[in-house]
């Protein structure tokens, strides 16, 4: 097997399939590179898909055209304590009209989707092939090998759209060639059938609203969160944990996992449920200060490989940064055949439209936030400040009461202290 064409994507996730599907819109032949039998047979998320820019504008239609689930009109945050919980939720009326906010999706669904708009826009799709090394000429990179086959692909770019590991950035010389763990989360999820009237009933949505919900203090100390969205008829529940917290810790993901959905409040959610699968994936959480070398010789990195995901503990954003980088890949490409130049800095015009991009410009402005969520109190003393104080604030006793501001002031020095609680509130105002 030996082949040329004008550029190569290696990975068919959203970066990548975005990648494909700019630049054989702009007529480049382009080969999309998956070693899944299908795109998104291996892939997992929460999760939400936000609005996404990139895609909308090939397809005015997006939001009729692609497989979604439900579109999230409301959106929760449980600090939990292990027998109490506080629960704060928004139902917005402008979350249920379009253009939504969010929906929920099944990978596997719309990551095909993605990958055959690309192949309709004339990229070529080869499944079954993970890419084993990268080819070199003259230092430049100019194509991949394929592993099991004999032969190589060639083109004069390559992008690196392969994920949160992209041994092929760390093969350019791009990333480091081992990540830190500080600077990396898991996911484990737990995908739960339920009859649709079931999940309607019990989360209070009718036609084809969504209710995605987070989760703290649910991870017994380790730093991390829990998550629960709905689909159509079915719902997925899991935790992300830091992993460096979680090596620590000694404790396994799925034990967590399955505490997680034992406890009372859980229970209550999930029960009638059937359980279909489990599926764990790594997260690049390290916002700003993780993204390696964009651009090499003949080469770029787009989506999760580049550590485009902001994760800020409000929202996790990694689909449409993904997209969106794909998208500004695929269009520094077609300028640098424009150009033929294919050196890095013939390239460099990615970083450029990147750094003008929201992809980069939200990085940049919550770039403490990854930092902030290191901080250990937020996963257990704080669920318990706040489900001590609003247990306090409702408990009647028929004794004289104290004012607000007293029982907080008693929730937050038994639980956190004072000194702490201030230097936080600093810490999370400076970061979100
Ligand atoms: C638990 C969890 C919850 C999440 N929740 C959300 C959420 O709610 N909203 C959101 O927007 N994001 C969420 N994310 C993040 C989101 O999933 C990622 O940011 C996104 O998938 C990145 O897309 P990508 O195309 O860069 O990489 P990926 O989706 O990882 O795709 C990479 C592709 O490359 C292929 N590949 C890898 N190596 C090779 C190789 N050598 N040769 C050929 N092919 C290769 C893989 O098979 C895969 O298809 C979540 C992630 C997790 C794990």
């Amino acid at each position: 097997m030996s082949k040329s064409y004008q550029a190569i994507v290696i990975g068919a996730g959203p970066a990548g399939s975005s990648a494909a599907l700019a630049m054989a819109s702009a007529g480049l032949d382009v080969a999309l590179v998956e070693r899944g039998s299908f795109p998104g047979e291996k892939n997992m998320f929460g999760g939400v898909l936000h609005r996404m820019p990139a895609l909308e504008e090939y397809f005015p239609d997006f939001w009729d055209r692609a497989p979604l689930e439900r579109h999230i009109i409301k959106k929760g945050v449980t600090f939990m304590t292990g027998d109490s919980s506080f629960n704060t939720t928004i139902e917005a009326g402008s979350f249920d009209k379009p253009p939504y906010n969010g929906y929920t999706i099944f990978r596997p669904r719309f990551d095909k989707w993605l990958a055959d708009e690309a192949v309709k826009a004339g990229a070529t799709l080869i499944t079954r092939a993970t890419v084993e090394e990268l080819v070199k000429t003259d230092g430049r990179i100019t194509g991949v090998t394929i592993q099991g086959r004999s032969g190589q692909i060639s083109a004069p770019i390559v992008i690196a759209a392969d994920g949160v590991l992209s041994f092929t950035a760390k093969k350019a010389g791009l990333r480091q060639p081992t990540f830190d763990p500080g600077q990396v989360a898991v996911g484990v999820k737990a995908l739960i059938d339920m009859p649709r009237e079931m999940i309607d009933e019990r989360f209070g949505l009718v036609r084809d609203q969504g209710f995605a919900n987070e989760f703290v203090g649910c991870t017994d100390g380790v730093r991390g969160g829990g998550f629960l969205y709905t689909n159509y008829d079915s719902i997925s529940v899991g935790l992300v944990f830091h992993l460096a917290s979680l090596r620590t810790s000694g404790k396994t993901p799925y034990d967590l996992l399955n505490a997680f959905l034992e406890q009372p409040q859980m229970a209550k959610m999930v029960c009638g449920g059937r359980l279909q699968e489990y599926s764990a994936h790594l997260i690049p959480e390290g916002g700003f200060d993780m993204i390696p070398e964009l651009v090499g010789d003949g080469i770029m990195v787009a989506g999760d490989a580049a550590a485009f995901c902001n994760a800020t503990g409000l929202n996790l954003e990694g689909i449409n940064l993904a997209s969106q980088s794909g998208v500004i890949a695929g269009k520094a490409a077609v300028a640098a055949h424009a150009a033929r130049d294919f050196s890095k800095r013939g390239l460099s015009v990615y970083k450029k439209m990147l750094d003008e991009s929201y992809v980069i410009k939200d990085l940049k402005l919550f770039r403490k936030a990854p930092h902030m969520l290191h901080n250990n109190r937020i996963y257990r003393e704080y669920p318990e400040m706040m489900c001590d104080f609003m247990e306090n604030i409702y408990k009647i006793e028929g004794a004289p009461k104290n004012n607000v501001s007293r029982v907080f002031l008693q929730s937050a020095t038994k639980k956190v202290g004072l000194g702490k609680l201030l230097a936080d509130g600093f810490s999370a105002w400076r970061s979100l």
